[in-house]
């Protein structure tokens, strides 16, 4: 049978360019990640070819008995990765499990708390612009203005103003790790349930590298794309009693079948997120983006008024804090490109410049680790991003972006695939 060069070679000759592009450049977006090539084929597999409405051993399809068992596998591992009671590994995307714990946990109209979007948060939780906003009453607490950190104290006297259904930790753009057992008193204080979304940093947090939410929150969202490195998609972890709330959410309450391509590519990822390997990549993540913070906070960076948010991460991403320089978040977004760094502007708290231009860049390390990067090469890469953003205009971009070229070439990407596995 003709394969996808024959068959559509407009799309393979796009798979092919991509996939260059994913190699020839340093992939700093801090939500992004390459995944394993297992990864790759278990997405790429005949399971995309499978109805199975329901749950394993439940569907309301025949022919399950090997999907059943991929099912079972992806949830147990999912269960043992985060010593969770009880783990849903359907839903399609990050936003859909969301979606489904909304249902689960509130009715619409009640009201929820989340950090704002501009101070990190995420659209889900509760932006005007989103079902979340829209279905929900949506309240915000915001970073301390002094610290820009989020601040127990902060978030429960807005609980205490607010009277939440739900109150939801967890963030898009931080680079600090909060207090989950605070937020869970607050939560008791008031009522409250709380929902921890740990997408940004599950896969710290399965390498024991970070606090885990699981003992705290009454449910537990995330995507397994980030910094765990696995397939595009949710999934979530939470408290047995939940469990059929949760499922029946999931399916039918938000989604028809299930993925199974992807869940089997999830349990894929769920079981490498457990070996010594991911675990001294994830460290090596840590300490990338603190070598970056620190060089971001050299005297030559503050000078062009450049700093770094919080002064410093615990973290796989560093806030570039960009309200007293020159550039803007999207010039220097078009300047690390233009060396072959790609990174994304973003919203720093209180920022006077408007979102789609914004005084913020958020650089992660989770794809440079995977790639190998260690000290040396995570040093090479800070000193090339300090230099060009504190040159700004001036910055040498023939000579960043050689040096760039020769630090992809040191690390190749995906050796021996040709566009698709
Ligand atoms: N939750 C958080 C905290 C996120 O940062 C993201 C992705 O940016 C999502 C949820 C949504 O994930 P997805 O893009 O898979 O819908």
């Amino acid at each position: 049978e003709a394969g996808i060069n024959t068959v559509d070679p407009e799309i393979a000759h796009l798979l092919q360019t991509e996939l260059g592009r994913q190699r020839s450049g340093l992939e700093m977006i801090a939500s992004e990640n390459f995944v394993p090539r297992a990864v790759l084929q278990a997405q790429g597999s005949v399971l995309t070819n499978k109805y199975a409405e329901g749950y394993p051993g439940r569907r309301y399809y025949g022919g399950c008995e090997y999907v059943d068992q991929v099912e079972e596998l992806a949830r147990s591992r999912a269960r043992s990765l985060f010593d969770a009671e009880y783990a849903n590994v359907q839903p399609h995307s990050g936003a859909q499990a969301n979606a489904a714990i909304y249902q689960a946990l509130a009715k619409p109209g009640d009201t929820i708390l989340g950090l704002a979007l501009d101070h990190g948060g995420h659209l889900t939780h509760g932006t005007t612009m989103n079902f979340s906003g829209r279905y929900y009453n949506a309240q915000t607490y915001t970073v301390n203005p002094d610290t820009f950190l989020i601040d127990p104290e902060i978030v429960r006297q807005r609980a205490l103003e607010t009277h939440p259904a739900v109150i939801i930790g967890g963030w898009s753009a931080y680079p600090r790790i909060e207090d989950f057992k605070a937020l869970r008193e607050i939560a008791d204080e008031v009522g409250a349930k709380l929902w921890v979304d740990m997408a940004h940093f599950a896969g710290l947090v399965a390498a024991g590298l970070h606090p885990s939410p699981v003992p705290y929150a009454d449910v537990v969202s995330s995507t397994a794309h980030k910094t765990l490195g696995g397939p595009r998609s949710g999934f979530i972890v939470a408290k047995k009693e939940y469990a059929k709330a949760l499922n029946s959410a999931v399916f039918p309450g938000e989604q028809g079948g299930p993925l199974m391509h992807v869940v089997a590519a999830k349990a894929v990822a769920f079981k490498l997120a457990g070996t010594t390997a991911f675990k001294q990549r994830m460290e090596r993540t840590l300490e990338g983006a603190r070598i970056i913070a620190e060089r971001l906070s050299a005297e030559d960076v503050s000078q062009a008024g450049i700093s770094v948010l919080t002064g410093g991460t615990d973290v796989h991403l560093v806030m570039v804090d960009l309200r007293n320089s020159a550039l803007n978040g999207r010039d220097a977004e078009d300047l690390l490109a233009r060396i072959g760094i790609t990174v994304n502007r973003n919203t720093v708290p209180f920022d006077p410049r408007p979102a789609s231009v914004s005084s913020g860049l958020r650089i992660g390390t989770a794809a440079l680790a995977t790639r190998g990067f260690d000290t040396a090469e995570f040093e090479q890469v800070a000193d090339l991003i300090a230099q060009t953003l504190t040159a700004g205009r001036d910055a040498n971009i023939d000579s960043c972006k050689s040096k760039v070229d020769a630090l992809a070439e040191q690390f190749p990407l995906y050796q021996g695939l040709d566009q698709v596995n």
